[in-house]
């Protein structure tokens, strides 16, 4: 749970990303100092008494805290705008523990299709299980919303920009309609990333993030967080569910995020601008038949990007002329891009949905949300896009 931050309100982003939650040891070490310890010894059997009992500020066990994945939450936490952040050890973590704290048998929850392939699975497979009744909501059309939530629910779980093709939920009328239902609104903001979508401000209630993806932003560790303003969904449903089921953020990887978060900005900016000039390149190239980015006015929704995003993210999606053969020759050709199905790494990767992110899926699931056999989803990285541009074209030409 974020300290007070003193400052953080009037500084500006990039220094509460720098400087954010630092708190320096003993030793006034510059680089945050990382605290690989599960455990914590007290002066006394009453200074334990007292710490167990909440009235003295003491860690306990790395279950429930560590210094450095305080840091971690703290620093984040500031940047999105929440006072509660609550890490965890993957997105999926994250995820799950959004919905699974809160919700109980006879719940009902609402859920957007166009979800990450896992979290698809815990709200059409898991939640079900548990007695919790699901509703899913293909279309962006507020109709469709509107007639989900015209019964009392619980809460309402979407992702915006939708993971591969995009698309975008109006994330503040969602919000007003789910709050009219009685639910919270949990967004994950993935592919938005923290820099260009803010859902608490748009009127969310929760938002989460897999800190694999660009928070990381260089592929070397899983982790996730919760962020929200909502005291009662963290006092009575979170903090609970966490410090007793366990999908602890481990303090190494808090501290390899916590560095992330000084460069994040500067590295989620430059990527975003990469991808604006391949998917400009890739729209002019006759071998591609689709694009699709929020940067595009193009884009199906593109008033609604204006709206609600301040940029248009680091990923593009394209169809190439021709069947699943043509797009595995295309994939294979690539001789900068890798083959790899993560995300808002340095590096760039391409992946395939239908075959991987997206093949447990049916057929006709997949048609509906766009996904077809050459449907190509690119991760746009840190690298000379005009090297990316050049990789692509000669790979198209295999
Ligand atoms: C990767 C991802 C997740 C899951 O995060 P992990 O860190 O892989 O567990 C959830 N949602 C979206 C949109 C993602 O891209």
């Amino acid at each position: 749970m974020p300290k007070d931050n003193p400052g953080a309100k009037t500084r500006r982003r990039q220094t509460n990303l720098v400087r954010g939650g630092l708190n320096r040891s003993h030793f006034d070490e510059i680089s945050e100092a990382m605290y690989l310890s599960s455990s914590y010894a007290y002066d006394s059997a009453e200074q334990a008494a007292r710490a167990f009992k909440g009235e003295e500020d003491h860690y306990l066990y790395s279950r429930y805290g560590n210094p450095t994945v305080t840091m971690f939450e703290d620093r984040l936490g500031v940047m999105e705008g929440a006072s509660i952040c609550q890490s965890t050890a993957s997105g999926m973590g994250a995820m799950f523990a959004s919905l699974a704290c809160l919700l109980k048998a006879g719940d009902r929850l609402v859920a957007s299709k166009a979800l990450f392939g896992s979290c698809d699975y815990v709200c059409t497979v898991l939640m079900p299980q548990y007695g919790v009744e699901v509703e899913t909501v293909a279309s962006a059309d507020l109709d469709e919303w509107e007639k989900a939530l015209s019964k009392p629910t619980n809460a309402v779980f979407l992702e915006s920009p939708s993971n591969p093709m995009m698309q975008i939920l109006d994330i503040a009328a969602i919000a007003d309609m789910a709050h009219k239902a009685g639910a919270r609104l949990i967004v994950d903001n993935v592919f938005a990333t923290p820099l260009f979508q803010k859902p608490l401000d748009l009127g969310a209630d929760i938002v989460m993030y897999s800190t694999t993806k660009h928070i990381d932003g260089q592929g070397r560790t899983l982790g996730g967080a919760i962020l929200t303003n909502d005291e009662s969904y963290y006092q009575d449903h979170l903090r609970m569910f966490i410090r007793h089921t366990g999908p602890t953020l481990s303090p190494f990887n808090a501290w390899v995020l916590t560095k992330s978060l000084e460069t994040m900005d500067l590295r989620i900016r430059q990527q975003a601008e990469n991808a604006a000039q391949i998917a400009k390149a890739l729209n002019e190239l006759p071998e591609i038949t689709k694009v699709v980015f929020p940067g595009l006015d193009s884009h199906p929704q593109y008033d609604l990007v204006q709206k609600q995003m301040s940029g248009p993210g680091t990923m593009v999606v394209f169809e190439l002329d021709g069947d699943q053969a043509r797009t595995f020759r295309f994939m294979n050709a690539l001789e900068v891009i890798d083959i790899s199905n993560n995300l808002g790494d340095a590096k760039s990767m391409v992946t395939h949905p239908t075959t991987t992110t997206h093949q447990r899926m049916k057929p006709e699931e997949r048609a509906a949300l766009g996904i077809n056999e050459n449907t190509v989803r690119l991760s746009v990285g840190l690298e000379d896009p005009l090297d990316l541009i050049e990789d692509i074209e000669q790979a198209l030409k295999a």
